[in-house]
């Protein structure tokens, strides 16, 4: 027998409401692979702003810092008190430019069947650099609001690079490009403009189309099947991606990856769900997923297609399905269940 290769340093934030319950689950799983990571286990979120002052305190910035990898449960962003989303400020912390959001169906017999798409999101750029004030009109401190939005050329270029690569890297025969450039002619006519550039180094390898955002948004639910990948700005991105969600059966089923030149984060697409917090009922597969993006991403592509195959016996031959997918399994039911399916 080949011996294990030795765990690789990773940051864990078991992160706010359900997140520490569905991370329990993540953990036992891949455990029961042999522990690939060796986990730096740190707080953020709420349970950080307690404790630390801030959701995301210095000793899980410097634990990033050091892995250069993580996985992370979801954040919730305090409301008031002047805290910057915690994801915005992480992504921008480790120049994540790429997220990277890949949809399958999972369950067949759905809405939509052999959904297999990938969405490739600008995370730095866009409408969401926060460029935002008030102005003051007669008396009323907030009569007009102002937003700004920022695309460069390199930061377009980067993430269609990106987009291209993966398709080569994973065998996928097309990229459509998103955007806006009949209305928001500069701002997404800029990444439009530069991807296609992109695209023609690819010619002959991977085919290249483009659609107006709202167009897009129509034929994801008319017809999915036509698209292969996706590569699209910052926020329209976001709102794709959770659509994209919808047809694999929501939010519980979706994981993402951020990508940079220094560090990568895994979590999955959804946020804290603070309604059924506690209650031993969340659905980790979106995380379990996200961890097995991380496994590829580290080129433990045995695991990850161990783990996506234990999900699938558990969902297809077992029927367990927790209540989000209509069955009635909790989050320890269906965390056993895959265990069993582990080949
Ligand atoms: P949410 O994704 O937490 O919940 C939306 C709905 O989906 C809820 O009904 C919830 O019960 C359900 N749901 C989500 N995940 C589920 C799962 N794994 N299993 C079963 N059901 C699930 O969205 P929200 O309520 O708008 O946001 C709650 C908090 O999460 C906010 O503070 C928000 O800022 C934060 N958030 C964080 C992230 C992240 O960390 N990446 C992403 C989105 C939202």
């Amino acid at each position: 027998m080949s011996p294990q290769p030795s765990p690789i340093p990773a940051t864990l934030i078991p992160g706010d409401g359900i997140g520490p319950e569905i991370t329990e689950s993540v953990v036992a799983v891949l455990d029961a692979l042999g522990s690939p990571f060796a986990w730096d286990v740190q707080e953020g979120g709420n349970a950080a702003v307690a404790k630390l002052g801030d959701p995301l305190p210095p000793p899980l910035i410097d634990s990033i810092r050091r892995t250069r990898l993580a996985l992370k449960g979801p954040l919730a962003t305090p409301v008031g008190g002047g805290f910057r989303s915690v994801n915005v400020r992480l992504r921008e912390e480790f120049k994540l430019y790429a997220n990277v959001r890949p949809a399958r169906t999972l369950i067949p017999g759905g809405r939509y069947d052999n959904i297999d798409l990938v969405l490739i999101r600008e995370n730095l750029e866009g409408l969401y650099v926060g460029f935002e004030h008030y102005i003051p009109i007669e008396g009323d401190p907030q009569a007009a609001a102002i937003s700004s939005g920022v695309n460069t050329r390199a930061g377009s270029r980067r993430i269609a690079q990106f987009a291209f690569d993966y398709a080569v890297k994973h065998g996928r025969k097309k990229v459509t490009i998103v955007h806006k450039a009949n209305v928001l002619k500069v701002l997404t006519g800029i990444f439009l403009d530069t991807a296609r550039a992109v695209a023609q180094k690819y010619e002959g390898t991977v085919a290249c189309d483009d659609r107006i955002v709202d167009a897009c948004a129509m034929q994801l639910v008319l017809n999915p099947w036509q698209f292969d990948m996706i590569v699209t700005t910052n926020l329209f991105g976001d709102i794709l991606s959770d659509e994209i969600a919808g047809l694999v059966g929501g939010l519980g089923m979706a994981p993402g990856g951020n990508i940079g030149e220094s560090a990568a984060i895994f979590e999955a697409v959804h946020g804290s769900a603070p309604d059924i917090a506690g209650k031993g009922i969340a659905n980790p597969t979106a995380l379990l997923l996200a961890a097995a993006m991380m496994l590829d991403h580290v080129g433990r592509d045995h695991d990850a297609n161990r783990v996506r195959a234990a999900i699938d016996r558990t969902f297809n031959r077992d029927a367990v399905r927790t209540g989000d997918l209509g069955g009635k399994a909790t989050t320890r039911d269906l965390t056993q269940a895959i265990l069993r399916n582990l080949a």
